[in-house]
């Protein structure tokens, strides 16, 4: 029954497309059909939100369109198509009234924009932007308009924040914390790209939240928690993500901040892995490129037969804030030490050093930044 089906991929995003080119160097033949509720159109969303600096606009950023795609690959993509369920007993994807058989199965679904329950009457000004889809529909909506406000200054937050001061655009950022990127990024690298930013003309109103967001004229209000109000044409929302669990569990599978999976990317059905921003590996959520790559390798050795297990190595994030170049790579979770520190005004090096000396995380920013590549070969990779 099921030796005949294809194998299945649902999403295609980076991780979905990156694990079927990396199956393809293994194996020509294989039938695969990819599922996506979207275009399916490939891209690199880190791009995102670069579009005003690199002058390029939802269609500049699109690299292949789907039927290119499906060429290139020698895949089926089947796009606008929602998946609602997975009958793991049957091996089959469930696709509203349709029942879509698997031999192997394999969930890139992504994750979902936390949405803030906020008040007022001005919330379809209110963007999140998770997909080139997404990018198109703010940037029609931005024509015309000259403000913008940011809701949370992570790393997306602020990366939006520089990349619309470059497209000319007055910016406010409104976030809860004390400063920018407080997860990321040990204080003084996070004060050295707030001061940049500001620099370039970013407003920050840290602290506070948005409460309310109603219409005004053509753009919208926001009424902060401090009592302050904004005036904006319209709101990114950059509060976060929270890989899509939802289906997984559902389906039964086991389920923690993201679908839970071993090193091998098996998830708790058998013939259904995971990998990307939905996937929880080896007990890691981590929401960015280099770790999905490094699955999508050994995911696809795994499909042919050799089942493989995925080997994190050293993974820095680079920042894309062009006003204040920043890298980091942070401490593992828990890991006992102290942050180092060596700054000139807005040049920050920070390397967190282990009791016995040993740089196990660093974070860079302005001058310092070049020193990235090295520093990460210092750094332990993340699976010994
Ligand atoms: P996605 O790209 O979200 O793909 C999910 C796919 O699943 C889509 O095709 C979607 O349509 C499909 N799907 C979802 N639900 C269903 C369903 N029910 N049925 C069918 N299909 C479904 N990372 C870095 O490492 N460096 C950076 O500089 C960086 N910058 C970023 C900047 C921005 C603005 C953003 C938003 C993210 C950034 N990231 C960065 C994170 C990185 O882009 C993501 O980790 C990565 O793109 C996730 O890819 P994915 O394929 O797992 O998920």
């Amino acid at each position: 029954m099921t030796n005949q089906a294809p194998i299945v991929i649902v999403g295609t995003g980076l991780s979905g497309y990156s694990l079927v080119r990396e199956f393809r160097k293994l194996d020509k033949d294989t039938p695969i059909v990819m599922v996506t509720a979207d275009d399916g159109v490939s891209y690199s969303k880190p791009m995102l939100s670069t579009g005003f600096t690199k002058d390029k606009d939802a269609q500049g950023l699109a690299q292949a369109d789907t039927e290119a795609m499906a060429e290139q690959l020698g895949v089926e993509v089947r796009t606008y198509t929602t998946v609602t369920g997975i009958d793991t007993g049957k091996h089959e994807l469930i696709l509203g009234d349709e029942r879509l058989g698997y031999s192997k199965l394999v969930l890139a679904w992504g994750a979902d924009v936390i949405r803030l329950g906020l008040a007022g009457n001005g919330l379809d000004r209110v963007y999140s932007i998770n997909d080139l889809l997404d990018y198109r529909a703010f940037r029609k909506a931005l024509e015309g308009g000259k403000r913008v406000a940011i809701m949370g200054a992570g790393l997306i937050g602020c990366e939006f924040a520089n990349d619309l001061r470059n497209g000319g655009y007055e910016v406010d950022v409104i976030a809860p914390d004390a400063t920018v990127m407080p997860s990321l990024l040990p204080e003084p690298a996070a004060e050295a790209v707030r001061h940049e930013l500001t620099e370039l003309g970013v407003r920050f109103h840290l602290g506070t939240v948005v409460e309310r967001v109603d219409e005004d004229g053509g753009g919208v209000r926001l009424t902060l928690g401090n009592g302050e109000t904004l005036q904006a044409d319209l709101v990114i929302s950059a509060v976060g993500l929270r890989p899509r669990t939802e289906l997984a569990k559902a389906a039964g599978l086991d389920t923690g901040r993201g679908i839970q999976v071993n090193r091998a990317l098996e998830t708790s059905a058998e013939d259904v892995y995971a990998l990307g921003d939905c996937a929880e590996v080896d007990g890691q959520v981590l929401l960015y490129v280099l770790p999905l790559m490094a699955c999508a390798r050994a995911l696809a050795k795994t499909l042919t037969g050799e089942r493989t297990e995925v080997r994190y190595g050293t993974m820095p994030i680079m920042v894309k804030t062009p006003c204040c170049p920043t890298a980091v790579c942070p401490p593992p979770v828990g890991a006992e030490g102290n942050w180092q520190i060596e700054q000139e005004a807005s040049d920050v090096k920070a390397l967190f050093k282990s009791p016995d000396g040993e740089t196990l995380g660093f974070a860079v920013t302005g001058r310092f930044a070049v020193e990235k590549q090295a520093l990460a070969r210092e750094v332990p990779p993340l699976h010994q």
